[in-house]
């Protein structure tokens, strides 16, 4: 099948374009590939048509995958709700990890990371729209999170994840302007590179507002079908 070759080609000329529309280097946007509820099949194709990055959602579904593709150098981002008891494996198998909203998750993260690995990127959620019935950390507990989880030996603190509603511009403008102030609380604020913001509806007007990482499941790989 080309299609997925050409969908993949297609995101990559969405980036590029908003990217010079917002007067930004295009390779300063990584595209990260969401790939819940599709099979391996699928990802393998995405990987041939030059794909590295995946995204998943679910644990059991994205161990799953991580076994059938294991001979496949992937860079593997969970993006999920973060469970307490789900950490160690979490630590183990991912190199990624974006939705850390607690100092006692990155804590557990670090601790079960193992030395020999690299240390395992941490991305900050931060429920930036006020949402309740959101995951993330608030706005205003950022600055002193940072400060703590930067300090982890186990982990590579990078930025900040947030999943606004639908098409929020605001909200994506506030949290570049949270992601560019909190930097000065960083322990080793080289590693603060990283604003994991937009999805297929709205991965240009997150890009126009700073967006480093854009995480795309639908624009990829089609509809969702969770019937399965
Ligand atoms: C599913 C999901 C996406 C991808 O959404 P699409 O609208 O399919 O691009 C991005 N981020 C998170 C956190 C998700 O759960």
């Amino acid at each position: 099948m080309a299609s997925l070759q050409i969908l993949h080609r297609s995101v990559l000329e969405q980036i590029h374009q908003a990217c010079l529309l917002a007067k930004r280097m295009p390779e300063e946007v990584r595209l990260l590939a969401v790939s819940k509820t599709h099979p391996s099949a699928a990802l393998r194709e995405m990987y041939d048509a030059g794909q590295r990055a995946f995204g998943e959602n679910y644990l059991q579904e994205a161990l799953a995958k991580i076994d059938e593709l294991k001979d496949l150098n992937i860079e593997w981002h969970f993006i999920g709700h973060v469970q307490r008891n789900k950490t160690k494996l979490l630590a183990e198998k991912f190199t990624w990890v974006h939705g850390v909203d607690r100092l006692i998750i990155a804590e557990r993260l670090s601790n079960q990371r193992e030395s020999s690995q690299e240390p395992l990127n941490i991305c900050l959620q931060v429920n930036i729209d006020a949402q309740d019935s959101k995951d993330g950390c608030q706005p205003k507990e950022v600055a002193l999170l940072v400060r703590e989880i930067s300090q982890l030996p186990h982990l590579k603190l990078r930025g900040l994840m947030v999943i606004p509603a639908p098409n929020n511009v605001h909200a994506f403008m506030d949290a570049h302007e949270l992601f560019e102030k909190v930097k000065t609380e960083h322990l080793h604020p080289e590693d603060w590179d990283t604003l994991s913001m937009g999805m297929s509806g709205d991965m240009l007007e997150a890009i126009q507002a700073g967006s480093t990482m854009v995480r795309v499941g639908t624009a990829l790989f089609g509809a969702r079908d969770y019937s399965k």
